[in-house]
């Protein structure tokens, strides 16, 4: 890894540090499909032992995520869903999970029924208030601090220093889908997270053509760590190989999109900040949002590609105007390529924090004024 030393993350990217195809030296890593591996005639194994746990496919993309995260070691789920549960199913009944009133719908709605189920107790707070955080930790009895920062749909902002602090002194480990912002925005192992969670679905692989989750962790011999790549090994909610290698070639455009992610963003929220058919735009880069300060110290080189938007004539208009949009996308998912609009609160449904005027933008690489101009004329006609 000496040549991945001193430069920089987009270089890491664009090189996938510099890994080819050993056996035929093509620049680009093969992808290796085997599921099980040659044995010894005395029973021992020379390398691998069989792809539930190990694929060589998936080590180039855990390698280059652990350098991006500054973390010792990364494994691929199947899915964002199953690398983030299998954090929580590493629990035992009687134990405790903080976790975020405002965070992906799913897996709050998950969490909450797998908690009810096996005894584990669950404290949902606003993580975007520190004390209310220190005020839920159980010492002794909280296992797991989960945090999404900025968070599903309102990005809302955790400062994660403060959050690794309360969950170590309580003796939980921090856990944070860092999804949103991706490791080019915020490291959250630099802020003492202990666990880092991704959708790769989204920024990650970029493309919206692939499902896939990782978790990432400081330290590799925590026993948390073990008991989470356990349960991936004897679960087994393991991607294919494709998908795999699917992922380390959209990774390797990850700084170029989310550069431009970031840009468009700022501009959308800019430009209907104060609109007069915008009640509020929801973005952590505006210094109108309750977490713009945290998240100026927190994130680096931008704010992250997406954004809210509330529709001043409320609920039914914010639905009116997503159905007047033809260059954004309705559907759900974010951090693809192409720019999408949801109503997230029909999604959400009724016990859902999401205010129903609010349409959720997950910005693509189209041209900013485009997207602009797509929005202000479906907005014109509500
Ligand atoms: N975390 C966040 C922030 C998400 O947006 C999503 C999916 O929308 C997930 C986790 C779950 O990922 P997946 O759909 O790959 O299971």
């Amino acid at each position: 890894m000496a040549e991945n030393q001193g430069v920089s993350p987009e270089t890491w990217l664009a090189r996938a540090l510099g890994r080819h195809d050993e056996a035929t030296h093509g620049v680009v890593p093969g992808i290796h499909p085997a599921t099980t591996f040659l044995r010894e005639g005395d029973l021992s194994y020379p390398g691998l032992v069989y792809a539930r746990p190990d694929n060589p496919t998936f080590t180039a993309a855990e390698q280059l995520l652990s350098q991006l995260e500054g973390a010792q070691e990364s494994i691929l789920f199947g899915s964002g869903m199953a690398a983030a549960t299998a954090v929580f199913q590493t629990l035992r009944p009687g134990d405790h999970v903080v976790g975020p009133t405002v965070m992906y719908w799913a897996l709050r709605r998950w969490l909450k029924g797998y908690c009810e189920q096996f005894g584990i107790a669950l404290t949902l707070v606003d993580m975007a208030d520190t004390d209310a955080i220190a005020a839920a930790v159980v010492p002794g009895k909280t296992q797991v601090v989960w945090v999404e920062t900025p968070a599903n749909p309102t990005w809302s902002i955790t400062d994660l220093s403060a959050a690794a602090d309360i969950a170590h002194k309580a003796g939980a480990v921090l856990a944070v889908d860092n999804t949103v912002p991706t490791p080019l925005l915020t490291r959250p192992i630099e802020h003492g997270a202990d666990i880092v969670m991704h959708a790769a679905t989204k920024y990650l692989n970029g493309h919206s053509d692939v499902v896939m989750g990782t978790l990432s962790c400081a330290r590799a011999d925590h026993p948390a760590w073990q008991a989470m790549k356990a349960v991936r090994r004897d679960i087994g909610g393991i991607p294919g190989p494709f998908e795999a290698w699917l992922l380390l070639r959209g990774m390797r455009t990850l700084a170029l999109r989310v550069e431009r992610a970031c840009g468009t963003a700022m501009k959308v929220a800019n430009h209907f900040h104060g609109h007069a058919r915008v009640a509020e735009v929801l973005y952590p880069g505006l210094p109108s949002h309750p977490g713009h300060a945290v998240a100026a110290r927190q994130m680096t080189g931008g704010f992250g590609g997406m954004l809210s938007i509330r529709v001043a004539g409320g609920g039914p208009a914010s639905v009116e105007a997503a159905a007047r949009l033809r260059l954004w996308t309705r559907a759900t998912s974010l951090g693809g390529v192409e720019s999408l609009v949801e109503h997230r609160a029909s999604v959400e449904g009724p016990d859902s924090p999401c205010p129903p005027d609010l349409l959720r933008l997950s910005c693509g690489i189209e041209s900013a004024d485009d997207l602009i101009a797509d929005l202000e004329q479906a907005l014109a006609g509500v």
